[in-house]
Formats: C-alpha cells, structure tokens, sequence
C-alpha cells in the first residue's frame, strides 16, 4: 500500500502541496486530476523520491520513500515512473529499449516478455526499428512498455496517453490499463483527460490550489460534483439558480418558466451543443438537431 501523510513541498517560498494525503491499495488504479500547474508531476516526483519534502512521510509498504538528502540514487526498484518527457535511447530498436530493463539470464523468457509488451502498446510491427525514426505518439508507447518492463509494485504515470493519436489511444488505454490491474500492479496517473479517468480509475483525487479537494470514485464524483471545478473535468456544465447542472441534464421543452434564447450551435457527432442565453447568462444544452440563431426556446433540468 502506498501511503501519502500530510505531504507539503514547495520548489521556493510558495506552497505547491500543502497537507496533502491519501492511500493507494495494492493493485488500485488512483488518478490524480488538476488543471495546468496544480501539482500533479510534482506529487508524483515527490512519491517518488526525487524531492526532499518539506513536512510528511510517504511509505510503499513497510519502506519509508526518502528524497536524494537520504538516497544517493533516485529511486527504488518497487517503483516506476514515467515521466512526461520520456527518455529513452533513441539509436537502439524499440525491442532493444524495452527488453534493456529485462534480465538476460533466461534469454527466451526475455523474448517472450519483450514480445508480450510491444503487443499491450500495439507496436509489434515496429519492433525493429530504431526509435529516433519513430513518432512521438510511439516513443511514449516505447517509453510505457519499458516502465511495464520490470512488473513494478507501483507504477506512477505522468499524462501517459498525452501524444497518442485519438485513433490509437482508446485501445491502448485499455491494454494498458487491463495489464495494470491483471499483473495486481498499483498505479498512479497524472491527467487532466477524463478519458484516462473514467472506466478506469477506482479512486479519483481532484488537486487545486496545492490541496486536494475531492477525494472518491469517478462514479460519485461525477454525479455529485462538489465544485465547478469537477463538473468541468468531466462534461460541458451550467451554473443554474446555484446548482451545477450539465449540458445534458439541460432539455428543450416546449414550454416552461425557463426562456432562452439560441446564440449558436457545434456539430458534436452524436448531438448538437446548443449555445443558448438564459437570463443574460451563457447556458448549453445537449440536442439533436441544429437551432437557428435566435430561436426561442424553454428549458427543463432532467436530473
Ligand atoms: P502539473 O503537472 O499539474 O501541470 P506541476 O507539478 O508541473 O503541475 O507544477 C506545479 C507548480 O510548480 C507550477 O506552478 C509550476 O510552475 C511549479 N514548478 C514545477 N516544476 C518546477 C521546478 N522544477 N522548479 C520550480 N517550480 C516548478
Ligand atoms: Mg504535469
């Protein structure tokens, strides 16, 4: 179990965690969500030992995480981390990258374990080739294989899908994720993506203002979203006489005390965001078909 007490650390004089704890189980999958800044690569370079802290303790276990004033090398072998820059050996081949960190004593095992994680992030077929020819989609699917490599207790992944192309990362996501949880490994993500987030995460924990604000699963924090902070990670939302309410909670009705008035629509696939003034507020709305600028229209909250 991984466990962060009252964990505070600054680069300088300003705070960038304060008091901050929480566990991670074995075999949990923890997201950490915050916007741009809020300290989400810092909290991960603190658990794992690359800071000295200012107050608190952090423990995997039994084993105290110390910084580099107690620890000549960085790091410990229970621990992986991947960061948001990825380094890795350009001039080696993406099998020799991954298969770097793997034990030459059984070589066909090696093959094997090598082969097993160019599968999960779906490059098989670039096995060969170097990676200073790849893109930067796929040296962080190199870079995620490789921190797979050692079967880590405790993985801490830094925005780890950030340059993966939409029409890889849904799948990947999966692979990835579903060799966490079968391999039993504990795993920290760092995102500002909900997509990393929900199916996913069994523990979400929303960082602001060098605090944690929430702390639950994805599931209750999306329903019950305490802040509008929350409602905006996850979907389009509207802030109605106080309440949060989301985009798709807003229905046209055709008449009700609520008048709007259509300003624009945004062709979203599977619906059309409605841009509407509501009492000389912006509010949007879910719909299925396009509305002229200008229309009147009534809106009901279907919670
Ligand atoms: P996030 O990953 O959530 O975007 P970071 O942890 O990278 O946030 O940054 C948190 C805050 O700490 C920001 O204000 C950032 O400018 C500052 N910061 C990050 N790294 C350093 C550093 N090496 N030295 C000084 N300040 C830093
Ligand atoms: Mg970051």
């Amino acid at each position: 179990m991984l466990n962060v007490k009252n964990l505070s650390f600054s680069y300088s004089k300003t705070p960038v965690l304060s008091h901050i704890s929480f566990q991670a189980q074995k075999g949990e999958n923890l997201a950490i969500i915050g916007e741009s800044g809020s300290g989400k690569s810092t909290l991960l370079k603190t658990i794992y030992g690359e800071y000295d802290i200012d107050e608190g303790e952090i423990f995997w276990n039994d084993k105290a995480v110390l910084g580099p004033k107690f620890n000549l090398v960085v790091g410990y072998d229970f621990m992986k981390y991947l960061t948001q820059e990825f380094d890795l050996m350009p001039p080696l081949s993406v099998e020799d990258n991954i298969g770097k960190f793997l034990s030459n004593f059984y070589p066909e095992e090696k093959k094997k374990r090598t082969a097993e994680l160019i599968k999960v992030v779906e490059l098989s077929a670039f096995a060969k080739n170097k990676v200073k020819t790849l893109s930067g989609g796929q040296k962080q699917r190199v870079a995620l294989a490789r921190a797979l490599a050692k079967e880590p207790e405790i993985l801490l992944l830094d925005e780890p899908f950030s340059h993966i192309d939409n029409f890889k990362k849904q799948s990947l996501r999966r692979n990835v994720f579903k060799y966490l949880k079968d391999k039993n490994i504990t795993c920290i993500v760092a995102t500002h993506d909900k997509d990393d987030v929900l199916g996913f995460a069994d523990t979400m924990i929303v960082l602001h203002e060098n605090k944690i604000i929430a702390k639950d699963t994805p599931e209750s924090l999306y329903h019950n979203p305490t802040t509008a902070l929350i409602a905006s990670f996850f979907e389009q939302y509207n802030l109605i006489d106080n309440s949060l309410v989301y985009a798709h909670q807003l229905r046209i009705v055709s008449k009700s005390t609520k008048n709007a008035q259509v300003v624009t629509s945004y062709f979203k696939g599977r619906y059309f965001l409605i841009e509407a003034l509501y009492n000389n507020n912006t509010v949007f709305i879910e719909h299925h078909e396009k509305l002229k600028p200008g229309t009147a229209i009534y809106l009901d909250i279907s919670k």
